[in-house]
Formats: C-alpha cells, structure tokens, sequence
C-alpha cells in the first residue's frame, strides 16, 4: 500500500517559505530621487517640524481674530507677504496681506480669505466681512510630522509617496538594500519564442514574459537564460549557470512527475529540493529547494514553478512574491483580501483552494470568468482580481467571497 503525502495547505506552503527567507544584508545609499522601488534598510526619522512654522493656507489677509469680531471691520493694510518670505510683527487694528505658503507673522492667529474681504485702493484699508475663529486656514507648525518621529520604517518599499515624505523633511539620500539578483529559465522541447515561426507542436513561451513583467515589478535583477530542453543534462548546465552569483533561480515547467519533467532530479543532484503537493488550484506541485554555488558557503534558493500560465502566474503572485519580499527586506504584508458579492454559481468546487479569475460588474459584484482552465491566459487579462475559494466551498449567486484584486499583487 502507498501513503499518500498529505498536501500542504497554500498557508502551510507559504510560512515555510517565509521562514526560508534569509533577507540580503548588503545595503547601499541612494540618491531620494533614485529609490523608487527599493526597500528601506533603516528607520528613517524626521530632523525638522513640518510645516516648520505656522504658515496660511490660503491667499488673504492675516488679522489678529479680537480686531474683527463685529463680522465687518476695516483694517488698513500694514505688509504684503509672498511664499517664501518673513513679514513683520502685525500692529493691532492692521491686516497683512498674505500668499498661500506665507509664515504667518508674529501677533497675527487668523487669515481671512480674499473671497470675504473687499481692498479698497483709495484708503489703502481692507474691509472684511467675516468673524473669523482664531487659527483659522492657518496650518500648524509640526502639524504634518514632529520633529524626532519615525517617518518611515525599515522594511518599507519606497512608492512614490514615501518619497514625497522623505524628500518633506530634507532627506537627500536613504539606505535600501542591495537588488535581488534572479535567474529564470524555461524548460520545454516545445517553446519557441515571439518572432520565430512556430512548427507543429510548438507553442510561444510566455511564462518567460509574465515572469520577467513580475521580476522587474518587484525590483529584481534579472539574469534570463532563455528556454532550456527538455533533459537532465541540460536541465543541470543550466541551474548550474543559473546558481553562479544569483539569489534566487526561478524556472518554469518540468515539475510534475512526468518522463519528460526533469526538474527534481536536476536540482536533487546540484542541490536539495522539497517537492510539494499544495492543496491549490490552479497550481499545485511546487518545488522548493536550493543549488550550490561554486566558491561560496551558502547555495542559491530555488523554486520550480509549474509550466501552465495561469498556474505559474498565480504561483508567483501568492508563493514567489512574499518570498522576494522577504529577500529583500521587506516586510511582507498579506494581500487584502474584500468581502464582495458574486454575481455567478460554482456548483463543483474543487477539494483544493481555488483562486478563481474573477471581474467586478457595474453592479458591483463579480463576474466569473467562464473558462477557469490553467492554460487560458485571456482570464488574467480580463479579470480584475482573483477570489480565494475554501476547499470545497460551493457559491451561490449573492453569496459573500472573499476577493483579492490584482492591484494587491502586482506592486
Ligand atoms: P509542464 O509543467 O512542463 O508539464 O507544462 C505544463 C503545460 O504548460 C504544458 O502544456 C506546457 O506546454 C505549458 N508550458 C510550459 N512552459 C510554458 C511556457 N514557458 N510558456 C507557456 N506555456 C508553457
Ligand atoms: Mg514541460
């Protein structure tokens, strides 16, 4: 009798690799400008208030609150502030003219906006038509960030808007750790690439697109080596070649158990490898391992990812992308997962954890999409977003499903 391994859940199969992950600890110092998309290697903390001073938010005139309580005062106007210069003490009974961005002067708590105030060329007064609370369209020094407070944390992948922030308190330069270094290849006597004609039997290898589209998504250096047969010998060259001065080598197809899936036993010889059967669909057989690397301690990590484009796209999304995350130093936040209506039946549902390829309707439900094969690429493109099914979990028309939009993966 033959016991069959147990399969791992997609949980199971996702904290061991995470626990896998030994992050790089090389950092380097860039330019602010520069790192986008690289992970922060430091707590970065704030040397400044901001704003620095007490400055207006508006264009108008600055009043002390007390001189305008009557709701329709006229002040003769004292000074003229621009952005970027520093008024006079306000005189009680004047008003300052004042630009969006101007420090507020001394002795002044309000600015009046011009819409509610009238100039008057001739007497040089202003008068104002509103009784304004102290503090009003006045933005506080340090009201945005303290000076000594944490702005952003180690672990932290730079968008756009962290480097806003860190440009707002003077940071010239951050400390990100160095770039992920991937090898990928793709197994299959029957991949040609785009460009070349295809003979019977062949197909486009586009696993090597998405793979690549996701690698530079994530920041990676990437180090492709192109389709490689289907044999054990050139299977081995290449992981060897894939091992030399890379972190991580990714491939694609030849993982099943198949005669013609040459994978395990190439990375058995040239390293370790862990088969996994994960209760996933599309997916499940994964493999995870590692391949030595000539002249140094420790070996490359591997994973095998299996060759169905829908299969291996979903794979690097929910396995392979928290695993680079943690690479790299990131912290790995779980994808947020929406309570969402669906607006379709799935009557047989699989015993594993499907993801299904589903778009969000304009009545705000989701749609299926109807061919849920592992090979229909048209599902990813058209979806919005996958919905993360329990095993055996049947849906009905206005049942709540929990929904994962792309844009919580592919970033
Ligand atoms: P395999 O995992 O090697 O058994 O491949 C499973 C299926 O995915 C087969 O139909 C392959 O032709 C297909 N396939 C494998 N690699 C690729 C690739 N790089 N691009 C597109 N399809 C692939
Ligand atoms: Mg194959």
């Amino acid at each position: 009798m033959t016991t069959k391994k147990p399969m791992l859940s997609v949980q199971e199969a996702l904290e061991f690799l995470l626990e896998a992950a030994a992050p790089v600890s090389e950092t380097e110092t860039l330019p602010t400008a520069e790192a986008t998309g690289r992970v922060l290697a430091a707590d970065q903390q704030s040397q400044l208030d901001v704003p620095p001073m007490d400055n207006t938010q508006m264009d108008g005139y600055a009043v002390r609150a007390a001189d305008c309580v009557s709701g329709a005062a006229a002040l003769p106007v004292s000074q003229r502030i621009p952005a970027g210069h520093v008024g006079q003490p306000l005189q009680p009974g004047t008003a300052a003219r004042i630009f969006t961005g101007a420090l507020i002067p001394e002795g002044a708590d309000a600015v009046i906006m011009q819409e509610q105030c009238a100039f008057d060329e001739a007497s040089g007064k202003v008068t104002i038509n509103h009784a304004p609370k102290p503090g009003e369209w006045i933005r506080r020094r340090g009201e945005d960030i303290l000076a000594g407070s944490t702005i952003l944390q180690r672990g932290t992948r730079l968008r756009a808007q962290e480097l806003g922030l860190a440009a707002s308190v003077g940071l010239a330069s951050l400390p990100v750790y160095r770039r992920l270094k991937v090898a990928v290849f793709f197994t299959g006597d029957e991949l040609t690439m785009p460009g070349e004609p295809l003979k019977p039997g062949a197909i486009y290898n586009s696993n090597r697109f998405t793979l690549r589209g996701l690698l530079q998504q994530l920041g990676c250096e990437i180090v492709d080596l192109g389709n490689v047969p289907d044999s054990r010998e050139a299977t081995q060259a290449a992981l060897r070649a894939a091992a030399n001065g890379n972190d991580l080598i990714i491939t694609s197809g030849g993982v099943s158990v198949g005669e013609e899936d040459h994978v395990k036993p190439a990375v058995e010889a040239e390293g370790r490898l862990n088969m996994w059967q994960i209760a996933i669909k599309p997916g499940k057989p994964l493999a995870f391992g590692e391949v030595r690397r000539e002249g140094l301690p420790s070996p490359a990590f591997f994973i095998g990812l299996p060759g169905n484009p829908v299969s291996s796209f979903v794979t690097f999304l929910l396995f392979v992308r928290p695993f680079i995350l943690a690479l790299q130093g990131a912290s790995v936040v779980p994808p947020k997962r929406y309570p969402m209506r669906a607006d379709f039946d799935w009557t047989k549902p699989d015993r594993r954890n499907e993801f299904l390829r589903v778009r969000i309707n304009d009545k705000n439900g989701l749609d299926l999409f109807p061919n849920q094969s592992s090979g229909v690429l048209t599902s990813t493109v058209w979806g919005d977003g996958i919905v993360d099914n329990p095993p055996g979990q049947a849906i009905k028309a206005g049942d709540t499903v929990h929904f994962i939009p792309f844009s919580e993966l592919l970033y």
